[in-house]
Formats: C-alpha cells, structure tokens, sequence
C-alpha cells in the first residue's frame, strides 16, 4: 500500500465495512515477521456499491479518480477532490476475519441462550477431578492458549501467527466448534 499511489487502506474504512474485531484478527494473521504481504484492494463505488478491482479499474483525469465498471460513474479514491464522491478503498481479505468473528459470536451466543447460567458469585478454586469431562476438555483448550500466547510473547516472535492460532484454537475449544 502507499499513500501516493493511492491505494492506502484507511483503517477506518475497514472498521466500517468488517468491523474492529475481524481488523484486528486480520492483521494478527498477516503477521509474518519481514516479509511483504500481498493486499488486494477494492475501490467501493459510492453510487452503486459495486467493488471495483483497484488494479484494473479505470482512471479518470488523475490517477485518483476512478470510473466504477458497473454504473461508469467516476469516484475519487483520497477524498480530496471537489465535488466528486469518495470511494471507500477495502480488501476482501478482511472477509476471513468477519467470518471468523460471526462464528464465535454465534457459537458463545449459542451457547449462552442453551446454558442455565448462574448469577455471577464469588470466585472459589476449581477443583479439576470434580469437572464434568466437557468441562476438563474446555479448561485444557484454554491453558494451552495460554501457554501459547506466553511463550509467543516471551519469545517476541512476529515472524509466526501463534497468537491467531492459539486464540482461534482456544475459541474452538471453548466453543466445542471444530468446523472453522
Ligand atoms: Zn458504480
């Protein structure tokens, strides 16, 4: 991405069009460490919302203007231009992140209308050998998130998504979902 080519993502967009969680899920993903990571973008036409290719759609009379493919209006892909609409600039890429963060939003959301869950009380120590088996399963997934994301932080390792693995790991887990 690069501001003066113009196909610089504004996160802001991405929040609107995803949401904060899949953003953030996303970008821990990427993470690789010192390599590029190739980002495809999507100019958003303000007229008809059709998702133009940025590296294929037309140019106007600057390369910051863009004409949509669908309704051939023109769209300004900064924002700068007077009187021509902003055309919000995206990636699909995002998709997984949105995906992923409705299935656990589903999944907990499921759970808790199907669960008899108690007022919320003090908290005791939990006796392990006393835990229904489902209960043992859950509490193991999440000390090996645990144990993952610390040892990932410790060794201040970017170069790998632990972090993603071991959170979606956890989440399925917890979740007892093993089809995402
Ligand atoms: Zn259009």
């Amino acid at each position: 991405m690069s501001k003066s080519k113009g196909n610089g993502i504004d996160p802001v967009d991405i929040i609107e069009q995803y949401g904060t969680d899949a953003m953030r899920y996303v970008l821990c993903d990427m993470q690789t460490g010192s390599q590029d990571i190739r980002l495809p973008v999507t100019a958003v036409c303000p007229s008809c919302d059709h998702h133009n290719d940025l590296s294929e759609a037309k140019t106007g009379k600057s390369v910051f203007i863009r004409i949509c493919g669908k309704c051939k209006a023109e769209f300004d892909i900064l924002g700068t231009i007077p009187d021509l609409p902003r055309g919000r600039l995206i990636s699909e890429r995002f998709d997984t992140g949105r995906a992923f963060c409705t299935k656990l939003w589903n999944s907990v959301r499921f759970a808790l209308m199907n669960l008899d869950v108690p007022e919320p009380v003090a908290a005791k120590p939990v006796v392990r050998e006393a835990l229904a088996l489902e209960d043992r399963w859950i509490l193991d997934g999440l000390n090996e998130t645990v144990k993952a994301v610390h040892a990932g932080l410790a060794d201040y390792n970017r170069a790998r998504p632990w972090a993603r693995r071991a959170t979606s790991s956890g989440a399925r887990s917890a979740t007892g979902t093993w089809s995402w």
